[in-house]
């Protein structure tokens, strides 16, 4: 089932979230929607908190260009427990910040500790482009957004143009209903 996207801002965006206690049905069917609504928007990661689910889990796709094979990943629980003193700088951006791309740089390697969606332990390392995305979707589980990491100036500007954004969407929603 594809769940509707948070936009920022929004409250359930700048929370840190709760581990789940275990993976069970109900987290690999939240898992299984959360594939399904990233491959929809389209996007290579998405945390739970972007469909309001407050809990620490997250699904990410890498595989980029039609001679990759898809490469869903599904994390619970996931914990950095190493990173590259050497660092990266990639182009970000977020289903919950549409059409808005910025830099940020961050260690260019790390090694995440999670549950699979089976609940087995798993350490996994990242580097490249999934290093980036894995880091970002912590950061969500956390309540921190990528645009966070820009100036307070820039943060401001992306945040009224979300509101915005927001602001049409309703009223698009609302008029349609109305039809
Ligand atoms: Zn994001």
């Amino acid at each position: 089932m594809i769940r509707p996207i948070l936009i920022h801002p929004d409250p359930r965006l700048k929370k840190a979230c709760p581990p789940v206690t275990e993976v069970d049905d109900a987290v690999r069917a939240l898992m299984a929607d959360m594939l399904q609504t990233m491959y929809d928007a389209p996007g290579i990661g998405l945390a739970a908190p972007q469909i309001g689910v407050l809990i620490r889990v997250l699904v990410m796709d890498c595989a980029k260009g039609e001679d990759e094979e898809p490469e869903p990943l599904c994390l619970a629980n996931p914990e950095i427990v190493w990173a590259s003193e050497e660092l990266s700088e990639h182009e970000e951006g977020c289903l919950s910040i549409p059409e808005i791309y910025a830099n940020v740089t961050r260690p260019a390697a790390v090694r995440v500790r999670y549950l699979d969606r089976d609940g087995a332990e798993v350490e996994r390392d990242f580097d490249g482009l999934r290093a980036t995305c894995v880091q970002h979707e912590i950061d969500h589980l956390n309540g921190k957004l990528f645009i966070d990491y820009l100036g307070a100036m820039r943060r401001q500007m992306i945040t009224g143009k979300m509101k915005k954004l927001k602001r049409e969407r309703a009223r698009a929603t609302a008029t349609a209903a109305a039809e």
